[in-house]
């Protein structure tokens, strides 16, 4: 979905990752500027529109959020119908979720283009004292894999912004050299 009708452009972005790593925060913290202390996962897919200026444009970005659907291991093909970038979001405070990236990847590439814009996002980076992955091992991650990286806090509004910021002037770039 990055579609120009009528000098707007409006982008997809789908955020996924395991449970708990923080993908609703950092969808509030980037939509309304807000951190919830006890966000429960409510069941259903979400979406939050924002409008930024990209190069004097308009863009008008949806963001998607998986809702908990992904406890059950069920993102459906509709949650990354029409998507043009992702966040792929883990916990630095814990292993298992970094673990656990190849596999969303596997699903993001078995639903989207590779044109996708991706970003690895290694999210509660205010949690250092508990850190159980290192900024090099996102960072060589990322380099394998090829996407942007960057490690988040959406407690502390580290880095939230910038991350969606890379992915939307990437994918802004694809659509007007007409990659996407
Ligand atoms: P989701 O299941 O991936 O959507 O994760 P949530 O956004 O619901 O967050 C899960 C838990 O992690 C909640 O208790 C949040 O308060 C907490 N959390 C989210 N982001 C951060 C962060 O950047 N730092 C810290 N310390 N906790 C966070
Ligand atoms: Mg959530």
């Amino acid at each position: 979905m990055a579609e120009e009708g009528g000098g707007e452009y409006l982008f997809k972005i789908v955020v996924i990752g395991d449970s708990a790593v923080g993908k609703s925060n950092l969808l509030s913290r980037f939509a309304r500027n807000e951190f919830d202390h006890h966000s429960k996962a409510t069941i259903g897919v979400e979406f939050q529109t924002q409008v930024v200026e990209v190069e004097g444009k308009d863009v008008k970005v949806q963001v998607w959020d998986t809702a908990g659907q992904e406890r059950f291991r069920a993102v459906t093909s509709a949650y990354y119908r029409g998507a043009v970038g992702a966040l792929i979001v883990y916990d630095i405070s814990r292993k298992p979720t970094f673990e656990s990236i190849k596999r969303w990847l596997d699903e993001l590439n078995t639903h989207c283009d590779t044109a996708v814009s991706r970003m690895l996002v290694g999210n509660k980076c205010d949690l250092e004292s508990i850190r159980e992955v290192s900024v090099d091992e996102g960072k060589n991650l990322a380099e394998e894999e090829r996407l942007f990286f960057i490690e988040t806090s959406a407690f502390r509004a580290t880095n939230v912004r910038k991350s969606f910021e890379i992915v939307i002037r990437e994918i802004y770039d694809k659509v007007s050299r007409k990659i996407l």
